[in-house]
């Protein structure tokens, strides 16, 4: 079944945006219960209840997870309070014991979606069924291996796919747990436009504060759906701790979320996707900027220590003409570079200034 000509029926019963909420990990039957129930009473607009039951961890001896026994709580979850359920699944063991506790909707990891064998290995045990089924994005920020993963479970015969953005993984810390990289999501988007794309603003942010304002992003460019992990106690939490908010907090920031209609013009959204291309990379200037300047700190500090004078013109000379013939190779004008460098290089000159005379 080529992935270009799916329609997945499930997720249109929903009203857009999907919302699914509940507990990184299933800790305890109560946790389980409070959580929904307090969902339900908190009025949020949620449809899928979460919670992992077998955690992919790390590093060894972390929680990994309650195992099949947390399987009986998403159970009870569905009778008590009327949620679809969801958990992660990473092998056909997983597969099938959440077909035989009635899960109704199954997610891939982010760490599984990279490892082709294991995605076969799910997508051959669900072969023959109906179950919905949510690909989050690899770790690395590979979108062929995201297509890839949904491709082996549409051969498969699964119809009833959607992508989940939760971003990825980098070396360098930022202000992200994993740096969104929109355009690798958006051109999902617009290679797939009938595959829903939900944003899981928890993993993205690794923090409270920044989940409405990505999830507020991810509609504006006309996501279909938001994951957010939502717990009775956050803070007390066996696992993403600091990234879980209540149920009350999350009926708080959906109440928040301005959704956008459907027949909002194509424009718009197409503008607000190059907003957003273009805000994620000056963030990156930003960050790279900033990384340049702690260099030149260390540059002061070792002339400093060798008694060498700040500022060297034939060095500065070698960097404006390696600027300006990189800015001509990649069809800038090398004035607008040049000025450019001879900004940054001031700022650098001063931060080695500060230096010397605070040494
Ligand atoms: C999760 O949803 O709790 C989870 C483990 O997510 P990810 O695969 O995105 O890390
Ligand atoms: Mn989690």
């Amino acid at each position: 079944m080529d992935l270009k000509n799916i329609q997945n029926e499930w997720f249109s019963q929903f009203a857009q945006p999907l919302i699914i909420a509940g507990p990184c990990s299933a800790e305890s039957e109560s946790q389980m219960l409070e959580t929904a129930e307090r969902i339900r009473k908190s009025e949020a607009r949620v449809s899928v209840f979460r919670a992992g039951i077998w955690k992919p961890r790390t590093k060894p001896n972390g929680f990994e997870g309650v195992g099949v026994i947390g399987l009986s709580w998403l159970k009870k979850v569905k009778e008590d309070f009327g949620f679809q359920t969801a958990t992660e699944v990473a092998n056909m063991h997983h597969v099938q014991a959440a077909i035989d506790a009635d899960v109704d909707v199954l997610w891939i990891g982010a760490r599984t979606t990279v490892n082709p064998f294991a995605v076969q290995e799910i997508a051959n045990a669900l072969s023959g069924t109906r179950k919905p089924v949510l690909v989050k994005n690899p770790v690395n920020p590979d979108l062929a291996l995201w297509i890839g993963a949904l491709e082996r479970l549409a051969n498969a015969g699964i119809t009833n796919l959607a992508a989940i953005h939760r971003g990825f993984s980098t070396y360098r810390k930022t202000n992200y747990r994993n740096v969104p990289n929109w355009q690798i999501a958006l051109d999902f988007k617009n290679q797939y436009p009938d595959i829903p794309l939900i944003v899981d603003p928890s993993h993205i942010c690794g923090n409270r504060t920044g989940l409405e304002a990505v999830a507020q992003e991810a509609l504006n460019v006309g996501y279909e759906g938001v994951m957010i992990e939502t717990h009775c106690n956050p803070d007390a939490a066996w696992s993403d701790a600091s990234q879980q908010i209540t149920p009350e907090v999350l009926a708080e920031l959906l109440r928040n979320l301005q959704v956008r209609n459907n027949d909002a013009p194509v424009f718009d959204e197409e503008l607000e996707r190059y907003r957003t291309l273009i805000s994620e990379l000056d963030y990156q200037l930003i960050d790279l900027l900033s990384q340049r300047m702690n260099v030149s700190a260390q540059i002061g500090k070792l002339k400093t220590d060798h008694n060498v004078t700040i500022f060297q013109p034939e060095r500065w000379k070698i960097i404006t003409e390696y600027a300006v013939r990189k800015a001509e190779e990649t069809g800038m004008s090398a004035d607008f570079i040049e000025r450019i460098f001879k900004t940054i290089h001031e700022q650098s000159v001063d931060v080695q200034n500060n230096i010397m005379r605070t040494r």
